[in-house]
């Protein structure tokens, strides 16, 4: 930990409840680390932020000149219109997860595209189809990082048919020329044999339930071997659909490096140094295990 003296500034995540965040472990294990030998002086904490106060909160945060801070769950949406502005990435994505002050203001992107995408370079997917679990918050960041990564074909699938047309025309008015295509959980299997990347975007196998899983094994069953499965899920690791993948011998990612590369890259922005990500992940996983 690093020691807190009069010069020390302030970093930190806001979410409501937000006392199960791993922010704060990840981002004081590569402070302290920068800190040795370096005059990098700043601690990272969590900030309960309740919906309504998160205005008044953020006036305060400007008040106390806080450096910057993550946005986690209610608020990554609602925060938006709070902001002096917005990177294109925000935007196309419609939800902000990191926000660093400037002269002019708050400014908000989105880390959780390129935390997405981190584990998904060691291959192609030009021309490929994906196929996206659930139409929430993270779904939105993988839309993008699917686009990004060039995948021709990208699927949506959900349980609410009014809710997946909002999803799908709301990717109209996007700066990001993203196609998205929606449909429900009972038309999987037609879409899953020509399908390479799975994502789980669902709490659906998240502890502690942990035994249930968005895929049943028929459904896996149909995929083609050289298809990778993804959950964005990081607690249990793997959860049961990647048990079940894994078992088919197809490629699984769990939601961990994912967590750690959305954090490493947020940090990046705030100190504007290349950050320990081994460090994160090594102080995520100590986390997880206890
Ligand atoms: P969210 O906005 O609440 O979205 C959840 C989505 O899952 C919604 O579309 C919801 O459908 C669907 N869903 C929930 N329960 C379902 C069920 N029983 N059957 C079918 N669909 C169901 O949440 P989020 O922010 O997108 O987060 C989703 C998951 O991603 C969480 O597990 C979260 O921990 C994980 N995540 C991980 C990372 C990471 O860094 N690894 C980052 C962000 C999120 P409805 O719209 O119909 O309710």
């Amino acid at each position: 930990m690093t020691e807190i003296v009069g010069t020390t500034r302030l970093l930190g995540v806001i979410g409501d409840p937000v006392e199960h965040s791993l922010s704060p472990v990840m981002h004081n294990a590569a402070l302290a680390a920068l800190s040795a030998g370096s005059n990098l002086d700043f601690v990272y904490l969590p900030l309960l932020v309740p919906p309504d106060q998160l205005a008044i909160a953020l006036a305060g945060f400007a008040a106390i000149r806080l450096h910057g801070f993550n946005v986690t769950i209610p608020h990554k949406q609602a925060i938006m219109p709070l902001l002096q502005q917005l990177t294109p990435l925000a935007q196309a994505v419609g939800a902000v997860n990191t926000v660093w002050a400037t002269s002019e203001g708050w400014v908000g992107t989105n880390t959780d595209v390129a935390g997405f995408m981190a584990p998904l370079y060691q291959q192609s997917w030009a021309g490929t189809r994906a196929v996206i679990l659930g139409n929430g918050g993270a779904a939105r960041a993988v839309v993008v990082g699917c686009a990004k990564l060039g995948c021709a074909d990208i699927w949506v699938v959900g349980r609410d048919r009014t809710r997946l047309q909002q999803f799908q025309q709301s990717w109209q008015e996007s700066p990001l020329s993203v196609t998205v295509q929606v449909t429900t959980w009972d038309n999987l299997s037609e879409l899953l044999p020509d399908t390479t990347l799975v994502v789980n975007t669902t709490p659906i196998g998240m502890f502690p339930q942990v035994n249930v899983s968005p895929l049943d094994e028929p459904n896996i069953s149909l995929l083609p071997a050289t298809a990778v499965v993804y959950d964005l899920i990081y607690n249990p690791r793997p959860t049961q659909l990647l048990q079940w993948a894994q078992s088919r011998n197809l490629t699984t990612i769990d939601g961990l490096e994912m967590l750690v590369q959305q954090g490493a890259a947020a940090l990046e922005q705030w100190i504007k140094r290349q950050v320990p990500v081994d460090i994160m992940r090594r102080a995520a996983l100590q986390h997880l295990a206890h």
